[in-house]
């Protein structure tokens, strides 16, 4: 037996795309592979491989996740015209985040890594926010139309035994417009109130919750009686157990209060919601490459990754031997976040020290003064020099032999 850290079960391994690519393979090599017997089930999501196996892959590395609980994935391109060209594809072949959140019914929690030197730009905040996304519905899945002048919009809905109900939308004059049709379903808010809260109560956080129920009377109500619902049936105890709160406000009085905090809180958004202000909050922690994602099942399989994409433009620099200087921080703690997840699953307290060391020493490291060239142009930090992509990883390993 080796003196390395030791495994049972396996996470399931998902390869990617481009420079995340390269810096997946560096950071098992660097700071995984020599401490710990890494046993992981490997899947490359790479689209060589997705054109070999005309996507199948995709669906396998979801069923694995279901069957091992834990995952982590690398960022992968998804396939547009150019990309089609580019790797000679025969399909243009869908989001490979799509396929897997649609087969794990997720919701995906995006959190910020906090680091020495890296200044949010909202002075008060002093830790992660983390929003929750509700991924399905709403101006997702629409039905809308140009109306013409002198046009009449109804909302019609046809009950089950064919009965309809007619509610007059708006009639055009002169001036024609535009008119949509949104919907969402009671079972999707509630797997999504249910992942908030099974997260906040998880990561002992107050879970946050807003929506426009002043204007949208029987829509939004419905988000906002579906959670308060469940939390009184369900998680009130649990909640008041790990000593956290659930509120609900209206969403602009949650953006308000978002601004005034100091973070360290769920926020659970509508779509729509979350999808802007998922970028505004990781933009004003400073880096999206410092943004980590994991997509949380209902029946609690855990898929984590880096919230950016394969970086593309450092991966042509690095094609051609140029030096690059990506930020490798949000693959590692997708990493981390995996292997500690194992751990508590499987009772290894020695794997879960080890992934708490590395974050560690990730978060030494940029606070002694060495970082990638995003955090270099940001860092507040008198003393600070750009390291390139693997001499930060090598760096990082030398603080946890250290
Ligand atoms: P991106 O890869 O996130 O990169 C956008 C820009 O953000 C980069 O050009 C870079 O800016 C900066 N950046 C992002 N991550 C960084 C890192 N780790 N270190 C340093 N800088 C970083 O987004 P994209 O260029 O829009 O998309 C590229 C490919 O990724 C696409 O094919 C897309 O389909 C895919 N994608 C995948 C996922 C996923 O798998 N989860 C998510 C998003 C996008 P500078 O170039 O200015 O340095
Ligand atoms: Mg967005």
């Amino acid at each position: 037996m080796s003196d390395k850290i030791q495994m049972n079960t396996p996470v399931v391994e998902i390869d990617g795309d481009e420079m995340t690519r390269v810096i997946w393979a560096w950071v098992k090599e660097i700071l995984i592979e020599p401490f710990v017997d890494l046993k992981t089930v490997y899947f490359d999501l790479g689209l060589d491989e997705r054109e070999r196996t005309k996507d199948a892959v995709t669906t396998q590395a979801a069923e694995a996740i279901k069957e091992y609980g834990v995952g982590v994935k690398c960022a992968t391109i998804t396939p547009n015209e150019e990309r089609v060209q580019e790797y000679g594809l025969s399909e243009m072949y869908k989001s490979p985040n799509g396929t897997i959140r649609a087969i794990l019914d997720g919701t995906v929690f995006r959190a910020p890594v906090l680091a020495k030197g890296i200044v949010p730009y909202i002075p008060t905040w002093k830790r992660p926010i983390t929003i929750a996304r509700h991924a399905y519905g709403d101006i997702y899945r629409n039905a809308e139309f140009p109306a013409g002048a002198g046009s009449r919009a109804e909302l019609v809905l046809t009950a089950a035994d064919g009965t309809e109900k007619r509610l007059s939308i708006h009639s055009f004059d002169s001036s024609g417009g535009i008119v949509q049709g949104v919907h969402n379903t009671d079972a999707s808010i509630g797997s999504f109130a249910r992942a908030c809260m099974n997260y906040a109560a998880d990561t002992k956080q107050d879970l946050w919750f807003g929506a426009k129920d002043t204007i949208s009377k029987t829509y939004d109500r419905r988000f906002r009686d579906i959670f308060d619902e469940i939390f009184a049936a369900e998680y009130r105890e649990a909640f008041s157990e790990a000593g956290i709160e659930y509120s609900y406000t209206l969403i602009d009085d949650a953006i308000a209060r978002v601004i005034r905090s100091e973070g360290g809180f769920v926020w659970a958004c509508k779509n729509y919601d979350g999808d802007v202000m998922s970028d505004m909050v990781a933009t004003a922690f400073g880096s999206l490459a410092m943004m980590t994602s994991v997509l949380v099942s209902p029946q609690g399989y855990y898929e984590y990754e880096a919230a950016h994409g394969t970086v593309q433009r450092h991966f042509y620099k690095h094609a051609k031997g140029e030096p690059t200087s990506t930020n490798s921080v949000a693959t590692i703690f997708a990493w981390t976040g995996a292997l500690k997840k194992r751990a508590e699953i499987d009772g290894l307290s020695e794997l879960a020290a080890f992934s708490g060391k590395l974050e560690g020493a990730v978060l030494d490291t940029i606070a002694g003064g060495i970082m990638t060239g995003d955090l270099f142009a940001i860092s507040t930090l008198p003393e600070k020099r750009q390291a390139g992509t693997k001499e930060f990883l090598l760096e990082t390993a030398k603080l946890i032999r250290a």
